[in-house]
């Protein structure tokens, strides 16, 4: 029988991790997926950019081995063999995902779905009818109405990844958390790289002391990074592009032999028009609990434009599975860290400092560098900061922001501190091992306190 407790439209992070959870809970649940599961994040987004990250990452030690007394001689990548083991990632996870969902007893349907009426979808020639329904669409790359910029032959996201060779150069439009991976990517295997944001700063969302960071290292790396200038048209030029943009009321340009736009997503709504849905500046619009404007209907992840990242999309998908098997969950953006996985790396909680003034709260602000950790400076990697934002009232911890090598696997610490309403004692409280690079946390923590130990 076609008849489910839930259906859930789009096998992302958010989508599966509903699905599984619904499961568990015990509802009679089917998922469809037009594509692959894992979705963007898996397929085409976060696990096969950072598997070229790695790659990255590699070249950026062996150009610096020299000087730890290893010699290696002209490391380079090669594209097609580095293409296969971003694959092989990709393949092994949704290999691994579909296994999960099939062993959890979630039924999978591989068609494009189309909701034909508040309890009914069609999807591969069968006619599907459910309690509820979860949406989970995700979102795709936007390309803004600038001439020239719907070329065929400019990238986006999804095509570069799959680029066989290195570009002698390449210009990115829009210095995001996307177009900033791509450029450390990129420059490390060889290739000319320009940013073109239209804002004051790359990544514009973090604390301004780590976009500034950012801008300084990527230069330092060659990475030209041209803030304040916005694209007004692509030329294209034979096999090449000439990108023309307006920087403070002058005309200038870049020839670049690729294109890379990346100036944000939108959501994906084909095929539930239908539903007659309330919608925010092209999002569903959904409560804390991720239900839309029809109380047995939920969106979640990409689909609903709060914070598109796939940990939000997958803990919005519990919310829902819960609140659909009968339980109160509801949402909370407050403490959702975030990640670029740049060179060097970006991890951030919480408040920036700005925010934090902005609210009226007796700001402590201290930053604590890399340079004075053992581990950072043994492993090589001296630049970088940890940032701690706290109330000066009553020293909680507000906010981390940390710029560094593995600063996205450090900012958890601080995260989970949040969570437990902690402090910057707390932190100091905490032993940590040494020597670690998440010294430099518990050291922030004490500069906060007025104490420092291993700086003045
Ligand atoms: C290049 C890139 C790098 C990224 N890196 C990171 C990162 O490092 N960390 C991070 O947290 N986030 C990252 N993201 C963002 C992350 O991928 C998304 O936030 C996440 O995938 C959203 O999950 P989702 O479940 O909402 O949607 P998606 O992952 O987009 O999944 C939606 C799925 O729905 C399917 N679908 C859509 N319509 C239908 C239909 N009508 N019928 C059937 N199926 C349908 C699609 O095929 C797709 O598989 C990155 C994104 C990109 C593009």
């Amino acid at each position: 029988m076609n008849q489910y407790n839930v259906a859930i439209i789009g096998g992302g992070p958010g989508g599966y991790v509903a699905a599984i959870r619904s499961a568990q809970l015990g509802l009679k649940t089917v998922l469809i997926e037009e594509f692959k599961v894992g979705g963007t994040c898996l397929n085409i987004g976060c696990i096969p950019t950072k598997t070229l990250v790695k790659n990255a990452e590699i070249l950026h030690d062996l150009k610096r081995a020299k000087e730890r007394g290893i010699e290696v001689s002209q490391p380079k990548v090669n594209m097609p063999k580095a293409a296969r083991m971003k694959d092989m990632v990709v393949n092994q996870l949704t290999g691994g995902v579909q296994f999960l969902l099939q062993k959890n007893g979630v039924t999978i349907i591989n068609a494009r779905a189309r909701v034909v009426s508040d309890h009914a979808l069609t999807a591969g020639g069968e006619e599907i009818t459910f309690d509820n329904l979860i949406i989970a669409t995700g979102s795709s790359n936007f390309i803004p109405p600038v001439p020239g910029m719907d070329d065929k032959d400019i990238l986006t996201s999804t095509e570069l990844l799959d680029i066989d060779h290195v570009p002698e150069s390449l210009t990115i439009i829009g210095g995001g958390v996307i177009g900033c991976e791509f450029a450390s990517i990129f420059n490390e295997f060889g290739c000319k790289v320009t940013i073109v944001e239209m804002m004051a700063d790359i990544v514009p969302n973090m604390d301004r002391d780590i976009s500034s960071a950012l801008a300084f290292s990527m230069n330092q790396e060659g990475i030209a990074v041209k803030t304040g200038c916005k694209v007004t048209e692509v030329r294209k030029t034979g096999d090449s592009f000439d990108i023309i943009m307006e920087e403070g009321g002058e005309i200038k340009s870049v020839h670049s032999e690729e294109v890379l736009v990346s100036v944000g997503r939108k959501a994906n709504t084909a095929g539930i028009e239908s539903l007659e849905l309330e919608y925010e500046k092209g999002y569903i619009k959904t409560d804390h609990h991720m239900r839309t404007s029809k109380e047995h209907i939920y969106a979640i992840g990409d689909v609903t434009g709060r914070i598109q990242l796939a940990h939000v999309a997958s803990a919005q998908g519990v919310t829902a599975a819960e609140n659909i098997a009968g339980k109160d969950a509801a949402m909370s953006y407050d403490l959702v860290p975030s990640c670029i996985f740049t060179i060097p790396e970006i991890g951030s909680v919480g408040m920036t400092e700005e925010q934090a003034r902005k609210e009226g709260i007796q700001v402590i602000a201290k930053k604590f560098p890399y340079s004075a950790c053992g581990k950072a400076l043994a492993m090589g990697a001296p630049d970088g900061f940890v940032k701690i934002i706290a109330d000066g009232e009553t020293n909680k911890l507000l906010g981390c922001h940390i710029i560094g090598h593995t600063a996205a696997e450090l900012i958890s610490e601080a995260a989970a501190v949040m969570h437990f309403d902690g402090t910057v004692e707390d932190i100091d409280k905490t032993i940590h091992a040494h020597p670690t690079l998440s010294e430099t946390v518990s050291e922030a923590a004490l500069l906060a306190l007025g104490r420092p130990i291993h700086t003045l």
